[in-house]
């Protein structure tokens, strides 16, 4: 038996005996499902999946791997898209799906308090009776955890208005790796602001066992519309304009003429003649000015040359048009037998200017691109079609996918809006930061982790592109 071999049988025993043998998968075949995310072009075989069942048991788990010098990830609903969830090197997986609590909702202070294994929309149904709800709200949002969503500080269509997680976390619970459970944040609690540091931290710094979340109250009123345009570049110029006015709408989520065609397709969504890119609009807030905004909202687009707007006449209309949008990416799945989801961020402004340069990039590639995605934010979400059975397209997926990365970099953006930077981008983290601005991260994650064993591999750049410190532990070397 290979060393590697016999220290998975000891983990294997270990395991079975403290969390019982239904909390851990070993068999290959099983294992074959926590290979990777929800971005398939990046996975690896851990060498076993454990299922605590409560901040004890997280706690024990993370001690025997590092004492036996394994590493260990975090595992919510595995619909992350950077393939942060993956455990490289023969990895134990911590999967907290059994930790999916609602521990308590307080209608009062307007709190709930949750194990990370909980679905986002289990918080909103659970807020919902007391006229709360809890706001981030990912297109994932189902099946998604809290957990995950921690770790990636996700946003959703609605976070436009009321902002991503980090703005609606008021504590959390952390396992560290020496084993030991801390507690971070709190309004009450003065100190650095460690819930900002750990919120996006992407599993590296520890495992999140309970959260403390912000709920809010449901808007008076919501009001719901579907423009169509000829182009996505007039529909992005409405967009730009419509902020620009000064009106913040809870959402603002652009479909292009790919998305048109495969929803279509797909669903039989009928749409107006020409219709090349669809914007979805929705405001909300107090009943009184609402139709007075949503006249401002349909006056822009009819400026920037809309073909048509459909304003939701009731619930069943607002959700038929929500429908389109939420089934974006299962029409995709259609018409191509694979897509690889981007996640880059521009500045508002410059979005025909991007759209006119993916376009480019995936003719260049041979390859079709899909856009649907949060355009009040400026955050892009480019879908690469293709087929993962054939290699020489997925190598150009890959590369285009890089060159979208590098164009949003130019345009003055980011490298990630939402799904974090996880094993797909972290060689991107040296194109956007500066050697010093990299080793502060690096130095911050030995010591929150300096058993180099917490979901190692993601984040930071591997090797000399993070930054290494001479003898004097002064200079930067790159
Ligand atoms: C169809 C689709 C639509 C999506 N739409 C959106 C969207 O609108 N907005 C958005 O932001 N994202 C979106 N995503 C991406 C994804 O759903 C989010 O990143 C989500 O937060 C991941 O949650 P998860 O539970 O699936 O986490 P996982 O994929 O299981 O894990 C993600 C990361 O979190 C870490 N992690 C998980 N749990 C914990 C924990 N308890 N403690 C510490 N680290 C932990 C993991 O190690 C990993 O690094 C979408 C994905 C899909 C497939």
């Amino acid at each position: 038996m290979t060393k590697t071999a016999a220290t998975r049988q000891v983990l294997l025993e270990a395991f079975t005996e403290r969390l019982g043998a239904d909390a851990v998968v070993s068999d290959p075949g099983e294992l074959v499902v926590y290979e990777c995310d929800g971005s398939t072009l990046h996975d690896a075989t851990p060498a076993l999946v454990v299922f605590p069942r409560g901040t004890d048991q997280v706690a024990d788990v993370v001690r025997t791997c590092v004492a036996a010098g394994v590493p260990f990830v975090a595992r919510g609903a595995g619909t992350g898209l950077s393939g942060g969830a993956m455990a490289r090197d023969a990895g134990v997986i911590i999967a907290l799906n059994r930790m999916h609590r609602i521990l308590s909702i307080d209608p009062l202070r307007r709190r709930a308090e949750v194990e990370p294994g909980v679905a986002n929309l289990a918080v909103t149904r659970a807020a919902a009776p007391h006229g709360l709800a809890y706001a981030p709200d990912p297109s994932s949002q189902a099946v998604c955890t809290i957990g995950g969503n921690v770790a990636h500080n996700s946003g959703g269509p609605h976070t436009l208005k009321t902002g991503v997680t980090v703005n609606h976390v008021l504590g959390l619970e952390l396992v560290l790796t020496d084993g030991s459970v801390v507690e971070v944040g709190g309004p009450e609690r003065p100190g650095y602001d460690l819930l900002a540091l750990l919120t996006g931290s992407e599993g590296t710094f520890g495992i999140v066992t309970r959260i403390t979340l912000n709920l809010v109250r449901r808007p008076q009123a919501v009001a719901t519309a579907l423009a169509a345009f000829a182009t996505i570049d007039a529909a992005s110029r409405a967009v730009s304009g419509i902020i620009a006015a000064g009106i913040i709408p809870a959402a603002l989520e652009l479909m292009d003429d790919v998305v048109v065609d495969a929803l279509a397709a797909a669903f039989g969504f009928r749409f107006p003649e020409g219709a090349g890119a669809l914007l979805l609009v929705e405001i909300d807030g107090p009943e009184a000015g609402l139709d007075e905004e949503l006249d401002a909202v349909a006056a822009h687009c009819t400026e920037h040359g809309s073909l048509h707007i459909r304003l939701a006449a009731d619930e069943t209309e607002r959700a038929e048009i929500w429908k389109a949008r939420k089934q974006a990416f299962g029409a995709l799945g259609r018409i191509a037998r694979n897509y690889y989801t981007q996640d880059g961020v521009i500045p508002r402004t410059r979005l025909p200017e991007m759209l006119a340069r993916i376009r480019e990039i995936g003719a260049r590639h041979g390859l079709r691109v899909a856009n649907v995605f949060h355009a009040g934010d400026g955050n892009l979400h480019p879908c690469i079609l293709f087929d993962d059975r054939d290699e020489a397209e997925r190598a150009r997926v890959l590369e285009a996918g890089r060159e979208i990365l590098a164009a949003c970099l130019e345009l003055g953006g980011s490298l990630s809006g939402e799904h974090g930077i996880g094993v797909e981008k972290r060689e991107a983290m040296a194109d956007m930061f500066a050697p010093p601005d990299l080793l502060l991260m690096r130095r911050l994650r030995e010591q929150l982790d300096p058993t180099g064993l917490c979901n190692p591999g993601k984040v930071l750049p591997l090797g000399a592109r993070c930054g290494e410190l001479s003898a004097t532990g002064r200079q930067v070397v790159l």
